[in-house]
């Protein structure tokens, strides 16, 4: 069976193109005018990532707070999925998918019907049934749970998440994919047999979130925060500074401690853990995790057997990262004014490969480019799939370097006039946070 899988594979090789993937062949229609979106008083209403991802036609609007996501950017959005996949496995996160879709008496048994009001986008099917397009899914979650009527202590904690699409009618979506009326959520959810595991599971969760945002190279804060509508006793939020960020946040000079100011008292003005003082930052939210007890689990009555045969119920959490938010977020704090940078880890491609132009003295240095689209995988394997090849051959060097800039892909690599000296070099552009090194290196070093 399997080596039937490697001839079919060959089949399709010879039938598909040659697996290069080309700049001019792909469909993202840069245009410098998309993104200068003015309104009646000539004040941009866009932000730095919405402008540039406008731009660099990584999305573009479908309406408002609704974004179609253009190749590179779904590629960018599927590694930073894995990647908060691999984080959720490693503390034992079960990945589910529940419906978008979800009936209206759900939410009517925890009064969010009403208690959300407008921000949940309502409707009705063909027999008038009440239904509302999932913004987040504690009460889909709990009813799962509290159907397993022998569900017992020994089966716990739970720890299921999904990553989907999560509609709410924001009152000012804004800031492109930051806040916008349909989103790309993960949201994980845990069943404990006692608040003492319940901080445990909590604590663990808190570290998976810390180890998502180091391995993106983003400076995060977390903040104890107001748990707002999820309800429960326990909130923090994760937030990247920005200036544009929405959320004020009061953090410590002296010690860890910061908080949303929304969940501080009106009077407090110094540290309530050391009385250092306390200053102002924005934040972007871009995660957030509640201990909830059991305000779901005893509407819905979610319980198990405890190890006395009796039943208990469940002691919950849950736990949201704002994915699209997350990929915006850090394309605001990383970016240039007019060049983008990724965190490397979920750039949508990692190399970019500029040939010499077409009637150019080097022209003869094109096919060390398509060589390099070759022997890069095969000595670098994490980077097959990887490389972009700007066959725009007509345009100038300079040029394609410019738009590679812009791009923003973390290595660019130049094959001009000192390939085809006999110390065969190329120009290696390495595209980092808020700098831009160059090295001249040889095929050698630069398949090391
Ligand atoms: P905000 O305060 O920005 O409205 P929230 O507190 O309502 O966010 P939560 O209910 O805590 O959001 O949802 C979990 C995560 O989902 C948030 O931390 C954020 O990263 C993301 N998120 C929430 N609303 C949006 C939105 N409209 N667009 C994109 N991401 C969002
Ligand atoms: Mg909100
Ligand atoms: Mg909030
Ligand atoms: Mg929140």
């Amino acid at each position: 069976l399997l080596n039937r899988e490697v001839a079919h594979t060959r089949v399709l090789r010879r039938y598909l193109h040659d697996g290069r993937l080309r700049v001019s062949n792909m469909f993202q229609p840069m245009s410098t005018r998309q993104g200068k979106v003015t309104g009646s008083k000539g004040k941009e209403l866009t932000c730095k990532s919405q402008r540039l991802m406008l731009q660099t036609g990584l999305i573009r609007q479908a309406h408002p707070g609704t974004f179609h996501l253009m190749a590179p950017a779904l590629r960018a959005v599927e590694k930073l999925v894995r990647l908060v996949d691999q984080e959720m496995a490693s503390i034992g996160g079960q990945k589910v998918e529940m419906p978008t879709l979800t009936p209206g008496d759900l939410w009517k048994a925890t009064d969010r019907w009403d208690t959300m009001g407008t921000e949940l986008f309502k409707l009705q099917d063909r027999h008038k049934a009440d239904y509302c397009l999932g913004p987040t899914h504690e009460e889909a979650v709990t009813e799962i749970v509290a159907a397993q009527s022998n569900l017992s202590y020994k089966q716990l904690p739970i720890k299921v998440y999904q990553i989907t699409r999560k509609f709410r009618d924001e009152r000012r979506p804004r800031f492109g994919l930051l806040r916008g009326r349909e989103f790309l959520m993960k949201d994980l959810y845990t069943f404990d047999t006692s608040e003492e595991t319940a901080c445990d599971t909590y604590e663990g969760v808190g570290q998976a979130y810390s180890r998502v945002f180091n391995r993106l190279g983003l400076d995060y804060v977390r903040v104890e925060a107001d748990p707002g509508d999820i309800g429960g006793s326990l909130s923090h939020e994760y937030h990247l500074p920005a200036d544009i960020g929405e959320d004020q946040l009061l953090v410590c000079a002296k010690c860890s401690f910061g908080a949303n100011k929304e969940a501080m008292a009106e009077d407090q003005t110094s540290c309530p853990s050391c009385s250092g003082p306390l200053s102002l930052t924005q934040g972007i939210e871009v995660g957030h995790t509640f201990y909830l007890g059991t305000k779901y689990s005893s509407v819905f009555n979610a319980s198990f057997l405890n190890n006395k045969g009796q039943p208990q119920l469940c002691e919950m959490g849950c736990y949201g990262l704002g994915m699209t938010r997350i990929l915006a977020a850090a394309l605001e704090v990383l970016s240039l004014d007019d060049q983008i940078r990724w965190p490397g880890v979920i750039a949508p491609y990692q190399v970019y490969i500029i040939p010499p132009k077409k009637g150019s003295k080097e022209e003869s240095a094109s096919q060390l480019a398509e060589e390099l689209c070759d022997i890069i995988p095969q000595q670098l394997p994490h980077l097959r799939g990887e490389i972009l090849l700007d066959d725009r051959s007509h345009m100038t060097i300079g040029k394609r370097l410019k738009d590679a800039n812009v791009l923003g892909y973390p290595y660019v690599i130049v094959v001009g006039k000192q390939a085809l000296e006999s110390d065969q070099k190329f120009e290696l552009i390495q595209q980092t946070e808020q700098q831009t090194q160059t090295h001249h290196v040889s095929r050698t070093e630069l398949l090391q």
